[in-house]
Protein backbone atom coordinates (compact mmCIF):
# COMPACT_ATOMS: atom_id res chain seq x y z
CA UNK A 1 0.00 0.00 0.00
CA UNK A 2 1.02 3.39 -0.17
CA UNK A 3 1.07 5.31 2.73
CA UNK A 4 -0.01 9.13 2.83
CA UNK A 5 1.20 11.45 6.20
CA UNK A 6 -0.95 14.29 7.03
CA UNK A 7 0.78 16.46 10.10
CA UNK A 8 -1.61 19.31 9.48
CA UNK A 9 -4.83 18.06 8.47
CA UNK A 10 -8.15 20.38 8.06
CA UNK A 11 -11.77 20.63 7.50
CA UNK A 12 -12.04 22.51 3.85
CA UNK A 13 -14.90 24.63 4.30
CA UNK A 14 -15.67 25.86 0.83
CA UNK A 15 -18.37 28.89 1.16
CA UNK A 16 -19.84 29.83 -2.66
CA UNK A 17 -21.37 33.40 -2.38
CA UNK A 18 -23.01 35.64 -5.01
CA UNK A 19 -21.39 38.46 -3.93
CA UNK A 20 -19.51 38.65 -0.59
CA UNK A 21 -19.97 41.61 1.48
CA UNK A 22 -17.74 43.39 3.97
CA UNK A 23 -18.98 43.62 7.31
CA UNK A 24 -22.35 42.57 6.97
CA UNK A 25 -24.16 39.33 7.26
CA UNK A 26 -23.46 36.84 4.35
CA UNK A 27 -25.61 33.81 4.49
CA UNK A 28 -24.74 30.78 2.39
CA UNK A 29 -26.64 28.10 1.34
CA UNK A 30 -24.53 25.63 -0.37
CA UNK A 31 -21.63 24.73 2.47
CA UNK A 32 -19.49 21.81 1.43
CA UNK A 33 -17.15 20.47 4.59
CA UNK A 34 -14.38 17.70 2.85
CA UNK A 35 -11.51 16.25 4.39
CA UNK A 36 -8.37 18.42 3.68
CA UNK A 37 -4.69 19.48 4.25
CA UNK A 38 -2.91 18.49 0.91
CA UNK A 39 -1.99 14.75 2.01
CA UNK A 40 -5.56 14.34 2.52
CA UNK A 41 -5.68 15.82 -1.42
CA UNK A 42 -3.14 13.18 -2.32
CA UNK A 43 -4.81 10.23 -0.61
CA UNK A 44 -8.60 10.76 -1.72
CA UNK A 45 -6.82 11.12 -5.57
CA UNK A 46 -4.70 7.82 -5.02
CA UNK A 47 -8.26 6.24 -3.54
CA UNK A 48 -9.88 7.47 -6.93
CA UNK A 49 -7.19 5.55 -9.17
CA UNK A 50 -7.83 2.56 -7.24
CA UNK A 51 -4.37 2.62 -5.89
CA UNK A 52 -4.44 0.89 -2.40
CA UNK A 53 -3.88 3.59 0.48
CA UNK A 54 -4.13 4.47 4.30
CA UNK A 55 -3.48 7.98 5.62
CA UNK A 56 -2.02 8.88 8.68
CA UNK A 57 -1.08 11.66 10.42
CA UNK A 58 -2.65 13.71 13.46
CA UNK A 59 -6.16 13.65 14.13
CA UNK A 60 -7.68 16.23 17.13
CA UNK A 61 -11.22 16.70 18.92
CA UNK A 62 -14.67 17.05 17.88
CA UNK A 63 -13.00 18.08 13.94
CA UNK A 64 -10.73 14.88 14.01
CA UNK A 65 -13.53 12.63 14.46
CA UNK A 66 -15.96 13.90 12.32
CA UNK A 67 -12.68 14.01 9.61
CA UNK A 68 -12.36 10.27 10.27
CA UNK A 69 -15.66 9.64 10.09
CA UNK A 70 -15.94 11.13 6.31
CA UNK A 71 -12.87 8.81 5.10
CA UNK A 72 -14.84 6.12 6.68
CA UNK A 73 -17.39 6.92 4.40
CA UNK A 74 -15.60 7.19 1.13
CA UNK A 75 -14.31 4.13 2.75
CA UNK A 76 -10.59 5.38 2.74
CA UNK A 77 -8.25 3.64 5.04
CA UNK A 78 -7.30 5.66 7.93
CA UNK A 79 -4.56 4.81 10.70
CA UNK A 80 -4.13 8.35 12.86
CA UNK A 81 -2.99 9.09 16.11
CA UNK A 82 -5.21 11.00 18.34
CA UNK A 83 -4.50 14.31 19.66
CA UNK A 84 -5.45 17.03 22.36
CA UNK A 85 -5.66 20.12 20.22
CA UNK A 86 -8.37 20.69 17.80
CA UNK A 87 -7.88 19.71 14.22
CA UNK A 88 -8.36 22.67 12.12
CA UNK A 89 -11.07 24.84 9.72
CA UNK A 90 -9.74 25.83 6.29
CA UNK A 91 -12.33 28.31 5.33
CA UNK A 92 -12.81 29.11 1.14
CA UNK A 93 -15.22 31.70 0.47
CA UNK A 94 -15.93 31.85 -3.06
CA UNK A 95 -17.23 35.08 -4.68
CA UNK A 96 -17.19 37.12 -7.92
CA UNK A 97 -14.99 34.57 -9.41
CA UNK A 98 -12.48 34.88 -6.36
CA UNK A 99 -11.17 32.48 -3.95
CA UNK A 100 -10.79 34.26 -0.40
CA UNK A 101 -9.27 31.69 2.28
CA UNK A 102 -9.00 32.06 5.83
CA UNK A 103 -6.84 28.99 6.88
CA UNK A 104 -6.06 28.24 10.80
CA UNK A 105 -2.78 27.33 12.19
CA UNK A 106 -3.89 24.15 13.56
CA UNK A 107 -3.00 22.48 16.79
CA UNK A 108 0.06 22.00 18.74
CA UNK A 109 1.60 18.30 18.97
CA UNK A 110 3.50 17.51 22.53
CA UNK A 111 6.45 15.81 22.78
CA UNK A 112 4.44 12.79 23.68
CA UNK A 113 2.33 12.60 21.01
CA UNK A 114 4.82 13.46 18.29
CA UNK A 115 6.06 10.14 19.71
CA UNK A 116 3.04 8.26 19.79
CA UNK A 117 2.93 9.38 16.07
CA UNK A 118 6.22 8.07 15.26
CA UNK A 119 6.11 4.81 16.79
CA UNK A 120 2.90 4.20 14.80
CA UNK A 121 4.51 5.59 11.78
CA UNK A 122 7.46 2.60 12.23
CA UNK A 123 4.48 -0.17 11.99
CA UNK A 124 2.98 1.27 9.11
CA UNK A 125 6.07 1.87 7.38
CA UNK A 126 6.42 -1.96 7.16
CA UNK A 127 3.65 -2.73 5.57
CA UNK A 128 4.03 0.44 2.40
CA UNK A 129 5.52 0.29 -0.33
CA UNK A 130 5.60 3.77 -0.39
CA UNK A 131 5.24 6.96 1.31
CA UNK A 132 4.04 10.07 0.93
CA UNK A 133 4.65 13.84 2.65
CA UNK A 134 2.55 16.54 1.88
CA UNK A 135 1.85 20.11 3.38
CA UNK A 136 3.03 22.22 6.39
CA UNK A 137 3.81 21.18 9.70
CA UNK A 138 1.88 21.37 12.90
CA UNK A 139 2.82 23.57 15.74
CA UNK A 140 5.39 21.49 17.90
CA UNK A 141 6.99 19.74 15.25
CA UNK A 142 10.77 20.27 14.56
CA UNK A 143 11.23 21.83 11.96
CA UNK A 144 13.28 18.76 10.20
CA UNK A 145 10.49 16.56 11.33
CA UNK A 146 10.31 15.42 7.75
CA UNK A 147 13.97 14.48 7.82
CA UNK A 148 13.15 12.24 10.62
CA UNK A 149 10.31 10.22 8.63
CA UNK A 150 12.45 10.28 5.60
CA UNK A 151 15.51 8.66 7.10
CA UNK A 152 13.73 5.59 9.27
CA UNK A 153 11.01 4.83 5.76
CA UNK A 154 14.66 4.64 3.96
CA UNK A 155 15.83 2.31 6.81
CA UNK A 156 12.99 -0.12 5.68
CA UNK A 157 13.83 0.49 1.87
CA UNK A 158 10.86 2.40 1.40
CA UNK A 159 10.62 5.53 -0.81
CA UNK A 160 9.77 8.41 -0.15
CA UNK A 161 7.65 11.35 -2.02
CA UNK A 162 7.64 14.87 0.00
CA UNK A 163 5.49 17.95 -1.36
CA UNK A 164 6.34 20.84 1.01
CA UNK A 165 8.09 24.31 0.71
CA UNK A 166 9.74 26.53 2.94
CA UNK A 167 11.75 25.63 5.88
CA UNK A 168 10.75 22.16 5.90
CA UNK A 169 11.82 21.40 2.00
CA UNK A 170 15.36 23.21 2.63
CA UNK A 171 15.29 20.69 6.29
CA UNK A 172 14.50 17.53 3.74
CA UNK A 173 17.24 18.30 0.86
CA UNK A 174 19.85 19.08 4.04
CA UNK A 175 19.05 15.72 5.45
CA UNK A 176 22.16 13.10 4.89
CA UNK A 177 19.01 10.46 3.70
CA UNK A 178 17.17 12.03 0.51
CA UNK A 179 13.88 11.89 -0.17
CA UNK A 180 12.89 9.49 -3.44
CA UNK A 181 10.93 12.37 -5.03
CA UNK A 182 10.72 15.99 -4.43
CA UNK A 183 7.30 18.38 -6.31
CA UNK A 184 8.43 21.70 -6.12
CA UNK A 185 6.29 24.08 -8.06
CA UNK A 186 8.23 26.97 -9.64
CA UNK A 187 7.60 29.61 -6.97
CA UNK A 188 8.54 26.70 -4.28
CA UNK A 189 11.66 26.21 -6.58
CA UNK A 190 12.02 29.84 -6.67
CA UNK A 191 11.63 30.65 -3.28
CA UNK A 192 14.24 27.54 -2.42
CA UNK A 193 17.09 28.47 -4.60
CA UNK A 194 16.67 32.23 -3.49
CA UNK A 195 16.39 32.95 -7.66
CA UNK A 196 13.83 33.84 -10.01
CA UNK A 197 12.75 31.25 -12.26
CA UNK A 198 10.76 31.67 -15.13
CA UNK A 199 8.50 29.23 -17.39
CA UNK A 200 10.03 30.72 -20.28
CA UNK A 201 13.39 29.84 -19.59
CA UNK A 202 13.02 26.21 -18.91
CA UNK A 203 16.83 25.93 -19.46
CA UNK A 204 17.56 27.71 -16.48
CA UNK A 205 15.47 25.26 -14.71
CA UNK A 206 17.31 22.35 -15.77
CA UNK A 207 20.74 23.96 -14.77
CA UNK A 208 19.36 24.34 -11.82
CA UNK A 209 18.24 21.08 -10.97
CA UNK A 210 22.33 20.37 -11.48
CA UNK A 211 22.78 22.10 -8.05
CA UNK A 212 24.67 19.90 -5.48
CA UNK A 213 21.69 20.12 -2.63
CA UNK A 214 19.98 17.83 -5.62
CA UNK A 215 22.10 15.12 -5.54
CA UNK A 216 20.86 11.67 -4.90
CA UNK A 217 16.98 12.67 -5.55
CA UNK A 218 15.71 10.39 -7.86
CA UNK A 219 12.69 12.79 -9.19
CA UNK A 220 12.72 16.15 -9.07
CA UNK A 221 9.25 17.04 -10.53
CA UNK A 222 8.37 20.72 -10.95
CA UNK A 223 5.24 21.39 -12.12
CA UNK A 224 4.11 24.03 -13.94
CA UNK A 225 0.45 24.74 -14.26
CA UNK A 226 -0.86 24.70 -17.32
CA UNK A 227 2.59 24.56 -18.99
CA UNK A 228 3.11 20.85 -17.84
CA UNK A 229 5.90 19.95 -15.63
CA UNK A 230 9.72 20.03 -16.07
CA UNK A 231 11.21 16.44 -14.99
CA UNK A 232 14.87 15.22 -13.86
CA UNK A 233 14.73 11.68 -13.35
CA UNK A 234 17.98 10.18 -12.62
CA UNK A 235 20.53 12.31 -14.75
CA UNK A 236 18.29 13.54 -17.65
CA UNK A 237 15.75 16.24 -18.01
CA UNK A 238 12.28 15.86 -19.98
CA UNK A 239 9.32 18.23 -20.72
CA UNK A 240 6.32 17.07 -20.52
CA UNK A 241 3.48 18.87 -22.48
CA UNK A 242 -0.05 19.04 -21.80
CA UNK A 243 -3.05 19.91 -24.02
CA UNK A 244 -5.19 22.56 -23.03
CA UNK A 245 -8.25 21.79 -20.85
CA UNK A 246 -11.48 23.68 -19.49
CA UNK A 247 -10.15 24.21 -16.57
CA UNK A 248 -13.10 23.95 -13.53
CA UNK A 249 -10.96 24.15 -10.01
CA UNK A 250 -7.01 23.83 -10.36
CA UNK A 251 -6.70 23.90 -6.59
CA UNK A 252 -5.40 20.46 -5.06
CA UNK A 253 -3.81 19.90 -8.79
CA UNK A 254 -0.41 19.36 -7.57
CA UNK A 255 -1.45 17.21 -4.70
CA UNK A 256 -3.09 14.94 -7.42
CA UNK A 257 0.52 15.01 -9.30
CA UNK A 258 1.94 13.57 -6.51
CA UNK A 259 -0.96 11.16 -6.51
CA UNK A 260 -0.51 10.32 -9.83
CA UNK A 261 3.18 9.61 -9.09
CA UNK A 262 2.32 7.52 -6.24
CA UNK A 263 0.17 5.47 -8.24
CA UNK A 264 2.51 4.81 -11.44
CA UNK A 265 5.31 4.14 -8.89
CA UNK A 266 3.28 1.67 -7.07
CA UNK A 267 2.66 -0.31 -10.25
CA UNK A 268 5.75 -0.14 -11.31
CA UNK A 269 5.23 1.99 -14.68
CA UNK A 270 7.75 2.86 -16.92
CA UNK A 271 9.27 5.94 -16.10
CA UNK A 272 7.36 7.96 -18.85
CA UNK A 273 4.44 6.56 -18.56
CA UNK A 274 4.19 8.06 -14.67
CA UNK A 275 5.55 10.99 -16.15
CA UNK A 276 2.21 10.95 -18.16
CA UNK A 277 0.25 9.99 -15.37
CA UNK A 278 1.14 12.49 -12.87
CA UNK A 279 0.00 15.05 -14.98
CA UNK A 280 -3.16 13.60 -16.04
CA UNK A 281 -3.85 13.42 -12.44
CA UNK A 282 -3.19 17.18 -11.53
CA UNK A 283 -5.06 18.18 -14.86
CA UNK A 284 -8.31 15.55 -14.17
CA UNK A 285 -8.71 17.45 -10.92
CA UNK A 286 -8.63 20.63 -11.93
CA UNK A 287 -11.30 19.41 -14.11
CA UNK A 288 -13.91 18.41 -10.99
CA UNK A 289 -15.35 20.99 -8.34
CA UNK A 290 -14.36 19.00 -5.67
CA UNK A 291 -10.88 19.97 -4.72
CA UNK A 292 -8.51 16.46 -4.91
CA UNK A 293 -11.03 14.35 -6.29
CA UNK A 294 -10.38 12.86 -10.26
CA UNK A 295 -12.61 11.06 -12.56
CA UNK A 296 -10.87 8.04 -13.91
CA UNK A 297 -12.24 8.14 -16.81
CA UNK A 298 -10.69 11.91 -17.37
CA UNK A 299 -7.49 10.44 -16.39
CA UNK A 300 -7.07 7.84 -18.71
CA UNK A 301 -8.54 9.97 -21.43
CA UNK A 302 -5.56 12.59 -21.38
CA UNK A 303 -2.85 10.06 -19.88
CA UNK A 304 -3.33 9.41 -24.38
CA UNK A 305 -2.71 13.09 -25.02
CA UNK A 306 0.16 13.79 -22.93
CA UNK A 307 3.81 14.33 -24.46
CA UNK A 308 7.14 14.11 -22.99
CA UNK A 309 9.94 15.29 -24.82
CA UNK A 310 13.78 14.92 -23.32
CA UNK A 311 15.93 17.88 -23.17
P1 LIG B 1 0.57 23.27 -7.47
O1 LIG B 1 -0.89 23.04 -7.25
O2 LIG B 1 1.44 22.48 -6.55
O3 LIG B 1 0.97 24.73 -7.58
P2 LIG B 1 0.56 23.13 -10.38
O4 LIG B 1 -0.30 24.35 -10.40
O5 LIG B 1 1.83 23.19 -11.12
O6 LIG B 1 0.88 22.62 -8.89
O7 LIG B 1 -0.34 21.95 -10.95
C1 LIG B 1 0.08 20.62 -10.98
C2 LIG B 1 -0.32 19.97 -12.30
O8 LIG B 1 -1.75 20.02 -12.46
C3 LIG B 1 0.24 20.66 -13.53
O9 LIG B 1 1.55 20.23 -13.82
C4 LIG B 1 -0.79 20.25 -14.58
O10 LIG B 1 -0.60 18.91 -14.99
C5 LIG B 1 -2.10 20.30 -13.81
N1 LIG B 1 -2.68 21.65 -13.89
C6 LIG B 1 -2.71 22.61 -12.93
N2 LIG B 1 -3.30 23.74 -13.38
C7 LIG B 1 -3.67 23.48 -14.65
C8 LIG B 1 -4.33 24.25 -15.69
N3 LIG B 1 -4.74 25.50 -15.49
N4 LIG B 1 -4.53 23.65 -16.89
C9 LIG B 1 -4.13 22.38 -17.11
N5 LIG B 1 -3.51 21.61 -16.19
C10 LIG B 1 -3.27 22.15 -14.98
Amino acid sequence: MILTVTMNPSIDISYPLDRFVLDKVNRVKQVTKTPGGKGLNVTRVIHDLGGEVTATGVLGGFHGKFLAQQLDQEAITHDFTSIEGETRDSIAILHEGNQTEILEAGPTVSQAEQQTFLEKYQQLIKEAQLVTISGSLAKGLPSNFYQTLVKLAAEQQVRVLVDTSGESLKQVLAGEVKPYLIKPNLDELSDLLEKKLAIDRLAEITTALQQPIFQGIEWIVVSLGKAGALIKYQNECYQVEIPRIQVVNPVGSGDATIAGLAYGLSQDHDPKLIMKECMAAGMANALQVKTGHVDPADFHQLVKKINVKKL
